[in-house]
């Protein structure tokens, strides 16, 4: 165990995380950031940030993230890479244990965001990696000229096939609905683009293939009837899990795992603060990420305030 006592530990090292990160190491917090290896949260998979403020003709994912974790770094922040399996909370200490150490802190900004969801349909983990991704800013390239199908009809799915069109001839993208929930603009540029077909009204029942993929089977949910497509990939953007399995017996979450705040981002254990996607929220974007993680970081830095100042009086 370490014998230090940290004033915050932060647990996520993705847009949330770090602009916390950011701002309690300015406010001279004596601070750790603990990422996992996957780097970074979700937001490097996206290929092109095109509404974070301040970059009229968009950036990357991974250069965003990048360029907050080296703001993050310049002003003292020190981040490690761990896997956190449980918290130990008592009204004086949290301890953070990762799979070889305790970390001990006394106030923590949780911020572990959230990973794609599963289908859960018959084929999807078989050839998972073999043709099933979620990720095209990772995989788009293996799909030149290609047919590949896209399932979902969110931002994450339309923004997605519009990377694969660069690659693929055919992206199918097949929707269980007749209207996306994609922003207007991304819309507009599905709809413009030749390389894109949509499957309305549809959903995958099943994806079938030998080494690897090599055809879905489709089903309209008007009628029922099944298709079978022939396709070399599938990727599946059906909406996100919050990574907060080591919390379930530390902190009160909703229905569907995400951590419930109030507006200072406090959750209902004293000290302990949570960020970005992995809270319950209405918009989950970089922007609303890094900003949740500011008010988390200065919630925290009022929490220690007041915990120093009961120490100095006593
Ligand atoms: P999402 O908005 O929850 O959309 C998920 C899509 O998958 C929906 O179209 C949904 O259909 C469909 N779906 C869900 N469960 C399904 C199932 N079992 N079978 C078939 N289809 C299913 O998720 P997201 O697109 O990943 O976006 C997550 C959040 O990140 C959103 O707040 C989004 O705005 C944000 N985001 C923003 C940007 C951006 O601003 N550029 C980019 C990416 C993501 P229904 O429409 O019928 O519900």
């Amino acid at each position: 165990m370490e014998d230090k006592i940290y004033d915050v530990i932060i647990i996520g090292g993705g847009p949330a995380g770090l602009t916390a990160g950011i701002y309690v190491s300015r406010a001279r917090l004596k601070s750790l950031l603990i990422d996992n290896y996957a780097i970074f949260g979700q937001a490097v998979s996206a290929d092109i940030i095109e509404n974070y403020p301040g970059f009229p003709d968009g950036i990357s994912g991974v250069q965003l993230v990048l360029n907050f974790r080296s703001q993050a770094e310049k002003f003292g922040l020190k981040i490690i890479s761990d896997v956190v399996v449980l918290i130990n909370y008592t009204e004086k200490k949290i301890e953070v244990k990762t799979d070889g150490k305790i970390y001990s802190a006394l106030s923590l900004i949780i911020a572990t965001g959230a990973k794609p969801k599963q289908l859960g349909i018959p084929g999807e983990k078989e050839f998972m990696g073999r043709g099933v991704s979620y990720c095209a800013t990772c995989d788009a390239a293996l799909y030149k000229n290609k047919t590949v199908a896209v399932i979902g009809g969110g931002d994450t799915a339309i923004e997605e096939a519009l990377i694969l069109t660069k690659f693929a001839d055919n992206v199918l993208v097949v929707h269980r609905r007749n209207k996306l929930r994609a922003t207007k603009i991304l819309q507009e540029r599905a709809v413009a683009n030749k390389k894109i077909n949509f499957i309305w009204n549809s959903r995958l029942v099943e994806i079938k293939g030998d080494k690897k993929v090599e055809s879905v089977l489709v089903e309209n949910i008007l009628t029922s009837v099944k298709t079978k497509m022939n396709v070399d990939g599938v990727f599946m953007f059906v909406g996100y899990h919050p990574n907060t399995e080591y919390l379930t017996n530390i902190l009160k979450l909703d229905e569907n795992g995400y951590t419930i705040t109030d507006d200072e981002m406090k959750t209902d254990r004293v000290g302990i603060f949570a960020a970005g996607d992995c809270r319950k929220k209405l918009l989950k974007q970089v922007i609303t990420a890094c900003s949740d993680g500011a008010i988390a970081a200065f919630s925290a830095e009022k929490y220690i305030d007041k915990l120093k100042e009961m120490e100095y009086n006593r």
